[in-house]
């Protein structure tokens, strides 16, 4: 089977999305090559580390409020 998304190399691993358990367990994911997951999954971190440094302000000003 080929990769759902790339549709080049071999299939081999189940992808559900960004983290989504849900899907995982309703049988809803797609196979896709190890390297679309891997790149999905970049762009996710990335994704992630953008928005972290806004969390750590909103953090860091809730601790703020207790005294
Ligand atoms: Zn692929």
């Amino acid at each position: 089977m080929k990769c759902a998304n790339c549709k080049i190399r071999e299939a081999t691993e189940k992808w559900v999305g960004q983290g989504s358990i849900m899907d995982y367990t309703h049988g809803n994911y797609q196979m896709w090559c190890k390297k679309c997951i891997a790149r999905a999954q970049l762009t996710y971190a990335r994704k992630q580390l953008r928005k972290l440094p806004l969390r750590i302000k909103k953090l860091e000003k809730e601790v703020e409020r207790f005294k």
